[in-house]
């Protein structure tokens, strides 16, 4: 009965939610109904270096139980090993080999599409190592070699001043080729307080707009969330990490602060959410979301 409620109110319209205080508490008593926490990093785990209340807790206790976990995040810009020393900085312990990011998705996009040793242009700093390399393609920031580039990368750090007027003249000449953005997230919050950084993502839509007016047709590929190759990603490799095989999904839970992106990811992927106000949504939000980005559930805090 109460799954009925909760799901008619997933498609209903402005409703109030019911917003429960702790996460951790629930959890212990709802964990034997999943497989696999799926674990959102800003605003979930972490705000700015500083572990939020109840995570190590949690995180800790998900350890010593053996209960599989995974951290999921956009920020494609940094490798495994230098996201989990920045996490590291919060006293937090999300080692390299629990991390999926939006850059690991392209390792099966390039595979689905097979498009394993093309060459691509890279519009911007990748990480170290750079991770189009690492997901099978031939990278190059020529500009003489665009002719040759089955298509553009663009990662967060996009060269601004150049790459805008090489885009467009380049789909205008060719629009058969690939926009790859890993990142999908409009903005993410800066280094001062209040201050925010614009993403790669609201560019592509600009220029997929500015091309439509010319005519000509570009659909950027997002990787991470909301999409589904993240999730699809990290599915793989926690059923290969942990020896499981994931079935049925729902068993999956994704917690996460993000109402664009955590929540909408794990409907549209068939698994179960809940949503933190530790991070980016609040609570007078809420009563207007509907459809995808309605969470099933909304606690306060961790712990
Ligand atoms: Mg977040």
């Amino acid at each position: 009965m109460i799954a009925r409620i909760e799901v008619s109110a997933q498609y209903g319209m402005a409703m109030k939610m019911n917003i429960q205080d702790q996460f951790l508490p629930w959890w212990e008593e709802h964990e034997q109904n999943y497989d696999l926490l799926l674990l959102d990093v800003d605003g979930t785990l972490v705000q700015k270096h500083t572990a939020l209340p109840g995570v190590e807790e949690m995180l800790k206790g998900l350890e010593s139980r053996g209960f599989p976990w995974y951290v999921l995040t956009n920020d494609g810009h940094r490798s495994h090993d230098e996201k989990s020393a920045s996490i590291a900085k919060s006293g937090l312990n999300v080692p390299p080999s629990h991390l999926v990011s939006c850059a690991d998705a392209l390792l099966d996009f390039v595979r689905n599409e097979e498009l394993e040793g093309q060459m691509f242009f890279r519009a911007g700093y990748f990480g170290s190592p750079d991770y189009g390399e690492s997901a099978g393609l031939k990278m190059t920031d020529d500009t003489a070699r665009i002719s040759e580039c089955r298509g553009f990368i663009l990662p967060e750090s996009l060269d601004r001043a150049t790459m805008p007027d090489i885009l467009f003249n380049a789909f205008l000449d060719n629009p058969d080729r690939y926009l790859i953005v890993p990142n999908p997230d409009s903005y993410w919050p800066g280094f001062q307080p209040g201050e925010f950084v614009l993403g790669s993502a609201p560019f592509a839509r600009m220029l997929q707009k500015v091309l439509a007016e010319k005519g000509v047709r570009v659909s950027p590929h997002f990787l991470g969330k909301p999409h589904h190759g993240i999730f699809d990603y990290a599915i793989k490799v926690a059923e290969e990490h942990y020896g499981m095989t994931l079935g049925d999904r729902y068993r999956i839970l994704m917690l996460g602060d993000s109402v664009h992106s955590d929540i909408p990811g794990a409907v549209r992927g068939g698994m179960d959410n809940a949503l933190l106000l530790t991070g980016i949504t609040h609570e007078d939000q809420l009563t207007d979301l509907k459809g995808d980005n309605r969470p099933r559930r909304v606690f306060r805090r961790i712990a």
